[in-house]
C-alpha cells in the first residue's frame, strides 16, 4: 500500500478547512447584516427624497407653477435613477406631473411610496406624490454576496467531505491494525505481516508492530522448542529418578529382609547358646550367668536365695534297660514337670548336666524351696502312677538356702551345699529331699 501524505499535511488541511468554514460563517453573518442595513437605508433614502421634494412641489401646486415643478422633478428623476415612476396629483385628483422610466415595466418587485402634500399656510391637503422606485442595484450586490457566501460554504463542505474520506482512508489501516492486534494469538500466527511502503506515521507504527509480532512469534517458537526439550529432559530425569528410587526401594526391602533374617538368626543363635537342645530348658551356661547375677542381687538386697539340685535315681539302669532314646524321653518329660513347678518370673530351672537339673529361686527362703521340691516329688509320683509308660523314675533333691551378706564369698559355697544335700539324699536311700544347712 502506497501512502504519501503525512499526518502533518492532514493537520494543515484540517486547519485550512476550519479557516474556510469560519470565513464562510463570517461572510454569511456579514451578508445578513448588510442586507438589513441596505433595506433600511433604501427606505430612508426614498423617505428622504419624498419628504425633501414634497414642500417644493406643494408650493409649486399652490402657486400653480407647473413648468418649474416639472423641471425640478425631472432633475430629481435624472439624479436618482432608482426612481421608476413619479406622479404628482392635486387635491382634485388631476395629474400634475407623471414620469415613468422605461425600466418600470421590467422591474419585478418595485417599491411603492407616497406622501400627501399640505398647504404651508393652513396645513390643508392639496395633493399627493406617488413614487415607485427600484432597489435592484442593491439587490444585485446582495445576490452576488449571497452567491459568494453559498459558494464559499459549499466549497468548504466539499473540502470537508473530501477531507473526511481522505482521513478515513488514512485511518482505516490503523483501525485494521487495532482489530488484528485485538484478535492476535501468537500461537495461531493469525497476524498478516504485510509491510507498508509509505513513510507516514501510521506506516511507521504498522511496520514497527509487524517487526514486534515477528519477534514475538520467533521467541514463542523458540520458547516452545525449549519447553519441549525441557519436558523431554524432565521426563528422562523423572524416569531415571523413578528407576533409582525403585532400585533403592528394592535394595532397602532386601536389606530389611536380610537384617530381619540376621536378627532372627542371631536370636536363634543366642537362644541356642543358652538352651539345652534335648529338653529345651536353659543350659548350664545360662544357669551360671543367672546364678552369679541373682547372687549379687541377693547380697545387695539381703534376701534369701535357694538352690534345688535334682538327680534322677539310677538313670543308668533306664538307659541300660530301655535304651538311650527312652532315657532321652524321660529327660524331656522330667523337664516339662520341672518347668511346670515354676510360677515366679525370676525363678529358673536349667539342665545342669546329664540327668541333673538345678533350680535357682531368688528371694525364696528354705520353706519355699522345700515347697517346690515337694511339688516336684508329687508330680513325679503322679507321673509314675500313669499307665502310659513302663518306665518309672524317681528323683533325689538337695536343697541349700542362704541370705548372703558382705562377708559371704562367691555363690560356689551355695552350690556345694546343694550338692552335699543331694549327696546326702542319695546316701539316705534316694527318692527324697535333703537340706544342707548353711
Ligand atoms: P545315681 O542314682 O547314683 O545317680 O545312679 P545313676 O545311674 O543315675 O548315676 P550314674 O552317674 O551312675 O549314671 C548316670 C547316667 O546317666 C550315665 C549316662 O549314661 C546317663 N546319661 C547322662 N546323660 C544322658 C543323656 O543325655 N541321655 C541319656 N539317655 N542318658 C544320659
Ligand atoms: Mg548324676
Ligand atoms: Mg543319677
Amino acid at each position: 500500500m502506497k501512502r504519501t501524505s503525512s499526518l502533518t499535511t492532514r493537520i494543515i488541511a484540517i486547519v485550512t478547512l476550519s479557516f474556510l468554514l469560519l470565513l464562510s460563517l463570517v461572510s454569511y453573518s456579514h451578508y445578513y447584516s448588510m442586507r438589513e442595513f441596505t433595506k433600511e437605508s433604501e427606505t430612508q433614502k426614498s423617505e428622504l427624497i419624498l419628504h425633501s421634494i414634497a414642500p417644493v412641489v406643494a408650493i409649486d401646486i399652490y402657486l400653480e407653477m407647473d413648468d418649474p415643478m416639472r423641471e425640478y422633478l425631472m432633475k430629481i428623476v435624472e439624479q436618482n435613477p432608482m426612481i421608476l415612476k413619479l406622479t404628482v396629483r392635486d387635491e382634485k385628483g388631476r395629474t400634475r406631473f407623471d414620469y415613468a422610466s422605461p425600466r418600470a415595466s421590467l422591474e419585478v418587485e418595485p417599491i411603492f411610496r407616497s406622501t400627501e402634500l399640505h398647504n404651508q399656510m393652513n396645513g390643508s391637503n392639496i395633493g399627493e406624490i406617488e413614487m415607485l422606485y427600484s432597489n435592484a442595484k442593491y439587490e444585485m450586490l446582495l445576490t452576488r454576496y449571497r452567491i459568494f457566501t453559498i459558494l464559499l460554504f459549499a466549497g468548504a463542505m466539499i473540502i470537508a467531505l473530501i477531507l473526511l474520506l481522505w482521513l478515513r482512508a488514512y485511518l482505516s489501516p490503523l483501525k485494521k491494525l487495532a482489530d488484528e492486534l485485538k484478535s492476535y494469538d501468537p500461537q495461531r500466527h493469525n497476524f498478516i505481516k504485510e509491510r507498508m511502503e509509505s513513510k507516514d506515521e501510521i506506516a511507521v507504527i504498522h511496520n514497527a508492530v509487524v517487526d514486534m509480532v515477528e519477534n514475538i512469534e520467533n521467541y514463542t517458537s523458540k520458547l516452545y522448542e525449549l519447553n519441549l526439550k525441557l519436558e523431554t529432559k524432565v521426563k528422562e530425569r523423572t524416569r531415571i529418578l523413578e528407576e533409582t528410587n525403585e532400585r533403592l526401594r528394592r535394595e532397602v526391602v532386601e536389606r530389611t529382609r536380610a537384617e530381619e533374617a540376621l536378627k532372627y538368626a542371631n536370636k536363634m543363635l543366642e537362644q541356642l547358646s543358652i538352651t539345652d537342645a534335648l529338653t529345651g530348658l536353659h543350659n548350664r551356661r545360662m544357669f551360671d550367668q543367672n546364678l552369679a547375677n541373682y547372687w549379687k542381687m541377693a547380697r545387695r538386697e539381703r534376701m534369701p536365695i535357694s538352690l534345688l539340685l535334682c538327680d534322677i535315681d539310677f538313670f543308668k539302669r533306664i538307659n541300660d534297660n530301655f535304651g538311650h532314646l527312652a532315657g532321652d524321653q524321660c529327660l524331656k518329660e522330667l523337664a516339662q514337670i520341672l518347668k511346670a513347678c515354676i510360677s515366679r518370673p525370676m525363678d529358673m530351672v536349667a539342665r545342669y548336666g546329664g540327668e541333673e537339673f538345678i533350680f535357682v529361686l531368688p528371694d525364696t527362703p528354705l520353706l519355699g524351696a522345700v515347697g517346690i521340691a515337694n511339688d516336684i516329688m508329687q508330680r513325679i509320683a503322679k507321673r509314675n502312677e500313669a499307665t502310659y509308660t513302663d518306665i518309672k523314675f524317681t528323683l533325689s533333691i538337695g536343697i541349700a538356702t542362704v541370705t548372703p551378706d558382705e562377708k559371704s564369698g562367691e555363690c560356689l559355697e551355695l552350690l556345694h551345699a546343694a550338692d552335699k544335700a543331694l549327696y546326702a539324699a542319695k546316701e539316705k536311700g534316694r527318692n527324697r529331699i535333703e537340706v544342707h544347712p548353711l
